[in-house]
């Protein structure tokens, strides 16, 4: 970096807020993408990094860092927490990493406008906690709660695990701050038209949020959860859609298919139970014998579910497990009564059958854990990756089908569906696979991927439903939006016309 541009970023953010430690830049040079989690495995992950990571305080320091950049044509990326998993951080065009963390305050909450003011560096979990002391909830519950920042939610529109009584972070936020990428200060939410919701799900490509006023709601009275079994995947599904379209608001619909449903049981086992590896593997040879696969699928199993008595009858389990519906009602105390029980007059008319409150409250203690034991199947050799699409109603079951059936010779397929809404659902599916060495992981990788996507586009689905779009899905998004990637590419124009904002995320590519 020119010496006269680095003293001008020291004099903005000072020394202890700047950064060209090789330390620093190794660590910020990647997120949780598994592509890149493949490559740093081998210890190859070294392609694209920044040249200096910078912590501001506020947006006036962004503002003058961003002014900078302009005048010295310089890339820059914006940061939370790194706990994206779609690329959406991977500098490919170097220039500065800009770290939010720092700006990470709840400036003040207002219970009667149900309204609260925050920075956006602040960690999902500390904001929900904060919140909490003060008899408040955002409703917000991602798996990677601990480890994210709100500006990385509205970024990329993330969902959590009530989204279905509270939304999405679209549906959250009221209004923002946002540092524009020529460094102006702007307050969008408030303004007709509405560039707020052009913005939320930008991936940074932009601006950056620095602010946001977030409608915030009382801590529930009560919550109940339930399980509810049924004999396939459609049944619950559609017990799922009638139960939203009687006017009833769970705030967790959680349906697993019968891969993951075993899982899910097994994750609610007691302790103490003895590991009975040997079982596990032959129940697994047993019924599927494709061998390299079901290596990864061994670690997959055994690390999500170390339990055993819960495998030793694994055959028969996944032959019959059937599909386990987890619903949680909260809110005042008789309506979530009033609730559940509507709701179960339903499942049980569709054959369901009530499991009573284990599975759900077994779910609700480990919530976030299991998302964290994939990092086990990398070091076991093998990798993992989720995808998460949403759908109408009447092409939920084609695109269940089509994504299994697209992926059957190349990896071990779960699913559950789990963020539902009067039109439709998302379904979230977990792919495990392996190859022998680093080069055919990542082609293998990259073609579970696109065999994914191909398939889910052609029934209609969406190129994603929270995790962005990043560099992982850029090309299959261009895709999805046809003709509407020219009216992407001409705000993008307007609001960041050197393309110096995350460059390369949404497919956005530079013309020059
Ligand atoms: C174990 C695990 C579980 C997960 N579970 C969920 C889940 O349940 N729901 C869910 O939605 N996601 C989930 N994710 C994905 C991820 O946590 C979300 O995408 C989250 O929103 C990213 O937040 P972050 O602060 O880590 O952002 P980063 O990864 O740092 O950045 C994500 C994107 O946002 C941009 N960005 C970051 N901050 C800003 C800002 N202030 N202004 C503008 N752009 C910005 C970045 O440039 C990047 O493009 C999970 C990830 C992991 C690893």
């Amino acid at each position: 970096m020119e010496e006269t541009l680095r003293q001008s970023l020291l004099s903005i953010v000072g020394p202890e807020s700047f950064s060209e430690d090789p330390e620093d830049i190794v660590s910020y040079a990647r997120d949780l993408w598994p592509r890149t989690t493949i490559l740093a495995r081998g210890g190859t992950y070294t392609s694209y990094s920044s040249e200096a990571i910078l912590w501001p305080k506020d947006a006036s320091q962004l503002s003058r860092i961003l002014k900078l950049c302009n005048e010295h044509n310089l890339p820059f990326v914006p940061f939370g927490a790194g706990s994206g998993v779609c690329g959406g951080t991977v500098a490919i065009r170097g220039g500065l990493c800009i770290d939010t963390k720092r700006m990470n305050r709840v400036l003040w909450f207002d219970k009667e406008r149900g309204l609260a003011r925050v920075e956006c560096g602040i960690n999902g979990q500390i904001l929900e906690e904060t919140l909490n002391r003060n008899q408040l909830t955002l409703g917000h519950f991602p798996s990677s709660i601990y480890c994210s920042t709100l500006g990385g939610f509205l970024a990329a529109r993330s969902a959590g695990q009530l989204s279905t009584k509270f939304g999405k972070m679209e549906d959250m936020v009221s209004s923002a701050e946002v540092v524009l990428p020529d460094g102006s200060v702007v307050e969008v939410g408030q303004e007709r038209p509405d560039l707020l919701q052009a913005l939320v799900g930008a991936e940074g490509t932009l601006g950056f949020f620095t602010q946001a006023t977030l409608r915030v709601h009382p801590l529930a009275e009560e919550r109940l959860l339930r399980g509810i079994k049924f004999t396939d995947v459609a049944t619950g599904a559609r017990a799922i859609r009638e139960i939203l379209h009687a006017g009833i608001r769970p705030a967790v619909v959680r349906l697993y298919d019968e891969l993951d449903t075993w899982m899910a049981l097994a994750g609610g086992k007691k302790e103490g139970e003895p590991h009975e590896k040997n079982q596990i593997l032959e129940a697994i040879k047993q019924r599927v014998p494709q061998d390299r696969l079901m290596r990864a699928a061994f670690s997959f199993a055994l690390q999500l579910a170390p339990k055993a008595g819960v495998v030793a009858d694994l055959g028969p389990r996944l032959l019959g497990a059937g599909c386990l519906l987890i619903l949680a009602f909260e809110g005042k105390k008789r309506l979530v009564q009033a609730e559940e029980l509507a709701a179960l007059d339903i499942a049980a008319r569709l054959g369901g059958k009530d499991l009573g409150r284990s599975p759900g409250e077994a779910w609700l203690q480990k919530r976030y854990a299991v998302s964290y034991r994939l990092s086990k199947v990398f070091d076991a050799g093998a990798f993992a990756d989720t995808m998460e699409i949403a759908i109408t109603w009447n092409r939920l079951m084609p695109l269940y089908d089509a994504v299994r059936k697209a992926l059957q010779d190349e990896a071990v397929v779960m699913a559950h569906f789990s963020h539902a809404y009067h039109e439709g659902c998302s379904i979230y599916f977990t792919f495990s696979s392996s190859a022998p060495d680093e080069a055919s992981s990542l082609e293998r990788y990259d073609r579970i991927w696109k065999r994914a996507l191909d398939a889910a586009l052609a029934v209609g689905a969406s190129t994603s439903h929270h995790h962005g779009i990043g560099l992982l899905k850029a090309q299959h998004l261009r895709r999805e939006l046809g003709t509407g990637g020219a009216l992407l590419d001409a705000l993008k124009h307007g609001f960041d016309e050197k393309q110096l904002s995350n460059p390369g995320k949404l497919g956005f590519t530079r013309t020059d």
